[in-house]
């Protein structure tokens, strides 16, 4: 069903505009005709109707044809214009079509108007239906354009030799250039030769196979840092078939393999960690097995009441041994789980640094000399500069490691140790000739659990942890630690903490000092111990020091003998006890007697337990096992502390 047509006619004389309007309908034409005769109506007409046609007269009062075609140029361009007219002459008529008329009808021939308005009808609408393409066609081009620049993937077309025919906008981000810079240029001018090389062969084989492939590519960006795509390349083909270009969508993936290769990073970690654990307990029990083997056995051989006095010497010795080597697998085990629990910190106080060296030195030497080893200390600051402020117990325990496993890793030749001051730093270091570290296990010897020899047959007994509690404890400390190596040369591990000078004592207070020691000669000691085999090995121990030993069974009979006995010069205070245990008892003694030195002596070893100790007031804290060198100089330093 054809639609009733709308039509404006601008006509000063109605008789002709009446004429139109028959006309029109004899031919069959379903039309409405508004006429107007003036501009002012012409152009609200126009602005205010959806005209299919516009009929203007070419001679009116005070407007013309050829301005009113003018004006529907500028309001409606695409409504059929025709023009009326008396006499037009043919310049004039050119003039009109030029300017966009579709027509012209002489009245005196207006019998030509139907064909020339169907005409026009025809052209306008073969013309709308072009417009309607090409807007449909420029809404998808924008549509697509849309989603291809709002994409987080970059996208791209290429020809067939690989030059760029468009990219969207997350690939002008990622390769830090606008799309005119890249159009018509390949990937040479954006990646690395390598780069650019690599790509190129992916495309090459995306277009030789004729299907999609989904590859990951390795480039770097603008951003200079390398990035990782997933890419799926298509190639494209013309209605024969034959290819075009190349089609790419890249997704970066960095992120995902980043998390991914963490992923199994963790999860090999992880297995190796369950591995060296395994390894570790099989180890462990062969180092703790050995030395309690030698105890045991040993132990039992001392009860022979027909054992020479030589023999029995030998056994004790060998138990004394066993024991220390017991003490020190387990003194490492406990620091492993306290480093890994975060409670190791250092604690800082002064000390003389060649002193403590020294003692170091004395204490290997006998050690040494059975190997047939020379040690040799070089410290390098005088007695005036090595007064330091560190943590001086976790030192001599860095240093006793290292020293321990050059003793050990060696057959013979020589062990030196000591240190040089660079700058703000202290740097230690041990050195031997022993039998060298393998370049690749430089880093791997710190890791827990690790040696460098695992085999059943080794040679070389040990846990596996000094190296990374020393490690741990540098570091602690503020320092780093490494090493140099030579296979069959020997080995010299360095390690810094941060050189802290402290005050150094003046002459006269070391004198007054020892004036002190002198001077106080009997001391009354209290011993708060409930087991009574601790008890008679402390009164053993205590022996030599020329004191009264009272003993209280509990915590609170040490309160109340602390309470009547003001001739107390010293506690050593068992923590767990029955009653009232050591930290109760050493804070109510605090309450009334704030100076007596109270040392806490516990099989409980961690930092918390000895910060715990410190807390309540102890003065001091001693670790059981401890050995006759050991309490003595704890109780020394409280007594005759300045
Ligand atoms: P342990 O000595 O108890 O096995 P460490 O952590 O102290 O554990 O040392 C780890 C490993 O590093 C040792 O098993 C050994 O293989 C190697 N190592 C350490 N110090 C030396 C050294 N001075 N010479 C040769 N090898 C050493």
């Amino acid at each position: 069903m054809n639609l009733k047509m709308h039509a404006l006619l601008l006509e000063d004389v109605p008789k002709d505009a009446e004429l139109l309007k028959e006309m029109l309908l004899d031919e069959g034409f379903d039309i409405q005709i508004d006429v107007v005769e003036t501009e002012s109506a012409y152009v609200s007409s126009l602005k205010s109707h959806n005209y299919d046609i516009i009929y203007a007269d070419f001679t009116l009062p005070s407007f013309n044809g050829q301005e009113a075609l003018v004006l529907a140029k500028i309001i409606c361009p695409y409504v059929p214009f025709i023009c009326i007219s008396g006499t037009i002459g043919e310049d004039r008529a050119v003039e009109l079509l030029k300017q966009g008329a579709t027509d012209y009808v002489l009245k005196d021939r207006m019998e030509r108007l139907p064909f020339a308005t169907k005409r026009a009808l025809d052209a306008a609408f073969q013309l709308s239906k072009f417009r309607r393409t090409e807007i449909e066609l420029q809404t998808n081009r924008k549509l697509l354009q849309t989603i291809i620049n709002n994409a987080i993937d970059t996208i791209y077309i290429k020809d067939l030799h690989g030059n760029y025919l468009l990219i969207n906008e997350a690939a002008e981000k990622a390769i830090g250039k606008t799309s005119a810079e890249v159009i018509g240029k390949d990937d040479t001018f954006f990646f690395s030769a390598s780069e650019a090389q690599m790509i190129k062969g992916l495309d090459k084989k995306v277009l030789e196979r004729r299907v999609s492939q989904t590859f990951e590519e390795i480039v770097t960006l603008a951003d200079g840092n390398i990035h990782v795509f997933s890419t799926i390349k298509s190639p494209m083909f013309d209605d024969f078939g034959e290819p075009t270009g190349l089609f790419g969508i890249a997704r970066d993936i960095t992120e995902r393999k980043e998390m991914e290769n963490s992923l199994i990073e963790a999860k090999e970690k992880a297995e190796e960690s369950d591995r060296l654990k395994t390894a570790f307990l099989h180890n462990i029990s062969h180092e703790i097995r050995t030395p309690m083997n030698a105890i045991v056995g040993f132990s039992g051989f001392l009860s022979d009441p027909d054992l020479v006095h030589e023999k029995r010497k030998q056994f004790t010795d060998i138990i004394i041994q066993s024991s220390d080597q017991l003490l020190s697998i387990i003194t490492d085990i406990i620091s492993i789980a306290s480093i890994e629990a975060g409670q190791e910190k250092a604690i800082e106080k002064e000390f003389d640094l060649n002193i403590t060296l020294k003692q170091l030195h004395e204490q290997f030497l006998i050690v040494a000399k059975r190997k047939n080893v020379s040690l040799n200390l070089v410290p390098s600051l005088t007695y005036i500069e090595d007064n330091v402020i560190s943590d001086g117990t976790k030192l001599v325990q860095i240093l006793s490691n290292l020293i321990v496993n050059a003793l050990k890793f060696m057959k013979e030749g020589h062990v030196n140790f000591g240190y040089v001051v660079k700058d703000t730093e202290i740097e230690f270091f041990v050195e031997d000739t022993g039998i060298g570290i393998p370049h690749e296990m430089h880093t791997e010897i710190f890791k827990r659990f690790r040696q460098v020899e695992t085999s059943a047959t080794r040679q070389f007994g040990g846990s596996g942890l000094g190296l990374s509690i020393s490690k741990a404890y540098v570091e602690i400390l503020g320092g780093k630690i490494w090493l140099n190596s030579v296979i069959n040369k020997g080995s010299t591990f360095y390690f810094t903490i941060p050189y802290k000078k402290a005050q150094k004592k003046t002459i006269s207070e070391q004198a007054s000092n020892i004036f002190k020691k002198e001077t106080k000669q009997i001391t009354t000691l209290l011993i708060a111990e409930d087991e009574d085999s601790n008890f008679m090995m402390l009164e053993e121990l205590l022996s030599d020091l020329n004191s009264n030993i009272i003993r209280a069974i509990n915590g609170l009979e040490a309160v109340e003998i602390c309470k009547i006995n003001k001739q107390i010069d010293l506690v050593l205070m068992d923590i767990k006890m029955p009653v009232m245990d050591g930290y109760d008892a050493t804070r109510q003694i605090r309450s009334f007697m704030p100076t007596l030195p109270i040392i806490a002596q516990t099989a409980y070893t961690t930092n918390a337990d000895r910060n715990k100790a410190l807390a309540c007031g102890c003065n001091d804290f001693i670790s059981k096992p401890f050995n006759r060198e050991m309490i003595i100089s704890k109780i020394k330093e409280q007594l005759y502390k300045e």
